[in-house]
């Protein structure tokens, strides 16, 4: 373990940001790096607890061995620890930035709100492992001869891929928009995640064998038979990107987009594309001297928050139908589960003002442009309080309240009802397959990810890949070296 006293004599620190006057002014991440030997002491903290929640199924969805690498890094043994990370996950420089890390909620020392940063080492044990060259192409020792395709490269999709290569089939990725990379490199802004770490990843995949073909959508420039014809398994790895209706009277308005536009938009943007992205057509969309109104409490709406602020938006409002969260939860109902309270984003801490317990209940314009929203407060119930409607106004408005499944595609349109598919009381539709096996209905043809398991988060796409990886090796070969 770390320091046998240390979470008695070292106070819990993370990385600081940008202050957010300054760090508004740019798309660039603002986190401000820790030195290693701060690194060292905050690793020096953990416990090497009996039962390490932290890595238990409420802490880690992929399992990181958090002791032990904390233990690596206490004792300054980078290459060891990255290692360790890595026979675990692929991506712990993603997760290490964007991860909500429920394995810090899930920490013993969080009883007494001073968990381990395990999310500051994570992103520190990856940053230098790729300083110090750590990180290089694995390719596999003896190639299968089997082929596999892999539909989409969020994640689930990169992750699967390289874990197919690395145990030697011949593996093809299939990717419709310009780049790989999914909502990592389309949905999650720069400020976040900068894009360029994606870019090595797949550099890495590709001097291990796996080959990408951007710009094609299966189902609509190349046929889904194609691939089952021409692999021995396909791999769906799609995404549920299709925005939730949210059935709020727009009375045709302008001014009023989904949010997955905008922040596409954006990515774009800063990538040095084209802004316009042929799966998310809309005008262009700038908040720059607008008055912004964000429906939606999650991600989502808070990454449009960031970006209308570095757009130069003069006021924005987050609009949320829940209640005002607690301050802060009684651990000993909750713990180690993820609570349930106030949360606020660096986005958020740029100057959005945050409404809770509101409803949406129209757009109102002049001249068909949107110069409001009509509200009103509703109960614990969400029904709306009579007499409480008010109007915020507006320029700008964008709808993040979530998504409902794969987009109605090419590809689901080809599959048609010999995919079996799934629906829950929301109306939120997901591809049938067990987090066993991962086949669907159609022969050859696997799902992992958002597409199975509903809008989610990169740690479990990440999981979801290696998963379905291990899954079709075992298929393909009758045994499988891959890790569960
Ligand atoms: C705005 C936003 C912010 C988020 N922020 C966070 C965060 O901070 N932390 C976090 O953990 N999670 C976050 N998430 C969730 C996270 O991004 C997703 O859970 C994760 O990316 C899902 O990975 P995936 O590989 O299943 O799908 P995706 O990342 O959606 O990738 C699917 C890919 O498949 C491609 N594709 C689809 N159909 C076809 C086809 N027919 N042919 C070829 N290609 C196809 C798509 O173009 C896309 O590239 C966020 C999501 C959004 C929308
Ligand atoms: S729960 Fe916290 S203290 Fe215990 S092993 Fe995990 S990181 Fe260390």
């Amino acid at each position: 373990m770390g320091k046998v006293t240390g979470f008695l004599e070292i106070d819990r620190q993370t990385q600081k940001y940008q202050p957010a006057s300054d760090r508004i002014r740019h798309f660039r991440e603002f986190v401000l790096p820790m030195s290693d030997e701060e690194v060292g002491r905050q690793a020096a903290r953990c416990m090497d607890c009996g039962v390490p929640y932290c890595h238990g199924p409420t802490g880690c969805p992929v399992h990181n061995q958090i002791p032990d690498w904390n233990d690596l890094v206490y004792s300054d043994d980078w290459e060891g620890a990255i290692r360790n990370l890595h026979s675990t996950n692929n991506f712990p420089e993603f997760t290490g930035r964007i991860c909500p890390a429920p394995c810090e909620e899930a920490c013993t020392l969080n009883l007494e709100d001073t968990p381990v940063a395990i999310k500051t080492i994570e992103q520190a044990i990856a940053d230098k492992a790729y300083k110090l060259g750590f990180v290089r192409p694995q390719p596999a020792k003896t190639a299968t001869g089997r082929r596999v395709a892999v539909i989409g490269s969020g994640p689930a999709g990169l992750a699967a891929a390289q874990q197919l290569g690395r145990a030697g089939h011949e593996v093809h990725v299939f990717e419709r928009e310009t780049r790989p990379g999914g909502l990592l490199r389309y949905g999650i802004p720069d400020f976040k995640m900068e894009k360029h770490l994606i870019d090595r990843r797949v550099e890495q995949m590709q001097g291990e064998g796996v080959t990408f073909f951007c710009g094609v959508e299966i189902g609509k420039n190349k046929p889904l038979a194609e691939l089952t014809a021409q692999y021995d398994a396909v791999l769906y790895c799609g995404g549920a990107e299709r925005p939730r209706d949210a059935g709020i009277p727009t009375h045709g308005l302008s001014g009023i987009y989904d949010a997955m536009p905008y922040l596409v938009q954006q990515n774009r943007r800063v990538g040095g594309e084209n802004v316009q992205s042929t799966a998310w057509a809309a005008p262009e969309i700038w908040a720059g001297a607008k008055h912004v109104v964000v429906v939606g409490g999650g991600d989502t709406a808070s990454d449009c928050v960031g970006t209308a602020f570095r757009q130069g938006a003069v006021k924005v409002t987050q609009l949320d139908i829940r209640p005002q969260p607690p301050k802060t939860e009684n651990k000993l109902e909750v713990w180690p589960y993820w609570a349930t309270k106030m949360r606020t984003s660096s986005s958020q801490a740029e100057g959005a003002i945050r409404e809770f317990q509101v409803a949406t209940l129209e757009f109102v314009g002049e001249d068909g442009h949107l110069t409001g929203v009509k509200c009103c407060e509703v109960d614990e119930r969400r029904k709306p309080v009579p007499g409480t409607e008010f109007v915020i106004k507006a320029d700008l408005a964008f709808i993040a309240i979530g998504f409902a499944g794969p987009f109605d595609s090419g590809f689901m349109a080809e599959a048609g009802q010999a995919l079996e598919t799934r629906a829950d009381n929301r109306g939120n539709v997901s591809i049938k397959a067990s987090d066993r096996d991962y086949r669907t209905s159609i022969d050859k043809l696997y799902v992992a990810g958002d597409v199975r398991r509903g809008q989610s988060l990169v740690v479990w796409a990440i999981r979801e890949g290696r998963q379905a990886a291990r899954a079709i090796d075992l298929e393909l070969m009758g045994a499988t070296t891959l890790p569960l």
